[in-house]
């Protein structure tokens, strides 16, 4: 069975993410314009009427801007918890009752022969929530937007192979930083968004465990840079002699162009 999972777009100013496994695609979050979407996929060779779903992960408008007119213009089914439906409600106007569909944190379901699962991520939205796929012996993870790495959470993506992460901002830019006190306290808090070292102290967990394909996310725009994210990453990677590139596939996520391609057989 050949996958492929795509970031298409990545970053505090939205958030889309392909993923494929045989003929069933999906996308998780709608976090840009629905021609933005509409190009992106096509570039990939997937039509937007072919997606069976859209995945929400939480009602942030760099996770679902595009996802009304988007949903609506393919009539796709869109899966989302109730606390995030509740939160969305005035803005998903475009949708029909048969397409909103309520898929709870920790549970797991079917999307064609792609088994999906979901996660509860520690985040400061309605009821954030990450998911998991598994179809030929293979398994992929799409996690962004948390504070902090749950141990319950690590140890639900040991064995995953392909994972996209998110890998926001480095703590110390963040500090020194413009942004006022406010959010600093809550991007930095335990529901806020993952650091560099965060994201990869976990990497190097998984990828002990299993992880050979990973995707750094979610890259803040204004506290984190491609370069610095890597270096933090691979610095704390390299105390287990984990080299990327050599022992592992890593990509880093743009806001505005897709980063790469991981793909499994
Ligand atoms: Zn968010
Ligand atoms: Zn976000």
């Amino acid at each position: 069975m050949q996958w492929k999972v795509c970031p298409l777009f990545s970053g505090s100013k939205g958030n889309a993410t392909l993923v494929q496994a045989g003929d069933t695609a999906v996308l998780v979050d709608a976090g840009v314009s629905a021609r933005r979407l509409e190009g992106a996929l096509k570039q990939q060779g997937v039509e937007p009427g072919q997606l069976r779903a859209v995945l929400v992960t939480h009602e942030h408008s760099d996770h679902i801007s595009g996802l009304n007119i988007f949903a609506e213009r393919y009539a796709l089914k869109v899966y989302a918890n109730e606390q995030t439906w509740k939160a969305m409600n005035g803005q998903m106007n475009r949708l029909t009752a048969v397409q909103r569909i309520v898929v709870e944190p920790d549970t797991d379901f079917f999307i064609g022969g792609l088994n999906v699962e979901t996660y509860a991520t520690p985040h400061d939205s309605a009821c954030s929530q990450g998911y998991g796929f598994y179809a030929g012996g293979r398994r992929a993870a799409v996690v962004t937007d948390l504070g902090h790495m749950p141990k319950g959470l690590l140890e639900r993506l040991c064995g995953c192979e392909t994972l996209v992460l998110e890998c926001n901002h480095d703590e110390e830019m963040l500090r020194e930083g413009p942004y006022p006190a406010y959010l600093k306290t809550r991007i930095l808090g335990r529901n806020g968004h993952l650091s560099n070292a965060a994201c990869g102290n976990a990497l190097r967990v998984l990828i002990n465990r299993g992880a050979r394909q990973i995707a750094l996310a979610h890259l803040s725009q204004e506290n984190n840079t491609p370069l610095l994210a890597r270096q933090t990453v691979d610095h704390i990677l390299a105390a287990d002699d984990i080299l990327p590139g050599r022992d592992i596939r890593m990509l880093t996520g743009r806001q505005d162009e897709a980063a790469g391609i991981l793909t499994m057989e």
